[in-house]
């Protein structure tokens, strides 16, 4: 009796889900959140290892028998279903609804993409799809910080060394307020990004604020002894400057670049804020206190 009832509700489970099906004669179908992806795990298993080894006959669900017909079951409570079923569009060289027709991911679903991928070491397989959609997103501009975040946790997952130079850089330039890296990891995105990076960054900025403030303060004697009523509203700006991005004091430093107390501020701040050697990073040699790389990587 109370199989039958256990039946009856999996039954019902099962007609809610989202049948997705990349192959009709597809062996296995994996159980992931609300959808059931029928799929051919010789497929899985020539592009992952992970797959592989889970369908492989040492498994307890690799030596269950399975077929078109009777499919097996793979449930992957743990794996975020979104990004596993891009993912299952890759192997099987569809598109699917999520990317769109420019080849984009929304950032976040693309970072999401690519832990599944890490998780079931696909990304050499993958790589080519996978590097049209992380090229797309990281030439946009991040207009929030929070997109800064997460561009530099896809560079960091995909071993791109340019990106994650530029995209650190952005982190550190538009961050807001003063606290960053407990911050940052407060974020999707953050959680990844090594501690040996964050607190860099965190060095770097705290750099750069006080390079700026040097400036703002040769600025005010500037005015006190010219006496001039230029820029009035500059100190004012600048009085908020712990709250702003350095992104944003610097175009405001930009305006009076004229000025020589403080022409060449802003040079010096972009200069401080490289960004980050990821190779430096990942072997744990990152310069903390200026993020440059003083081992000869080459970036790019
Ligand atoms: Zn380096």
């Amino acid at each position: 009796m109370a199989s039958t009832a256990a039946r009856a509700e999996e039954t019902a489970v099962e007609a809610e889900s989202e049948h997705v099906s990349l192959d009709a004669q597809g062996d296995t179908v994996l159980v992931v959140g609300n959808y059931r992806i029928k799929v051919f795990s010789t497929m899985l298993a020539l592009v992952s290892p992970v797959f592989r080894a889970m369908l492989g006959p040492h498994f307890r669900e690799g030596s269950q028998s399975r077929n078109a017909a009777n499919p097996l079951e793979v449930h992957l409570p743990e794996d975020e279903p979104d990004a596993t079923l891009i993912m299952c569009h890759l192997i099987y060289h569809k598109k699917g609804k999520e990317v769109f027709s420019d080849c984009t991911l929304l950032p976040e679903k693309l970072y999401r993409l690519l832990k599944v991928i890490d998780k079931y070491q696909c990304l050499e397989s993958l790589w080519l799809s996978v590097r049209a959609l992380v090229s797309a997103e990281l030439a946009r501009d991040a207009t929030f910080w929070e997109t800064s975040i997460l561009h530099v946790a896809i560079a960091y997952l995909v071993d791109d060394a340019w990106n994650f130079k530029l995209a650190t850089k952005y982190l550190v330039t538009q961050f807001e307020g003063t606290a960053m890296f407990s911050e940052v990891q407060k974020y999707e995105g953050g959680d990844i990004i090594p501690l040996n990076a964050l607190l860099a960054m965190s060095e770097i900025r705290q750099s750069a604020r006080h390079e700026l403030s040097k400036g703002l303060s040769r600025f005010a004697d500037y005015k006190r002894r010219r006496m001039s009523d230029f820029g009035t509203d500059a100190l004012e700006k600048w009085s908020g400057l712990g709250g702003e991005s350095l992104n944003f004091t610097m175009s405001v430093l930009e305006t009076y670049e004229t000025i020589p107390a403080i022409s060449n501020v802003a040079i010096k701040v972009d200069e401080l804020c490289g960004g980050l050697c990821l190779k430096c990073v990942k072997q744990g040699l990152v310069d903390i206190s200026s993020g440059m790389c003083k081992n000869g990587h080459e970036e790019g």
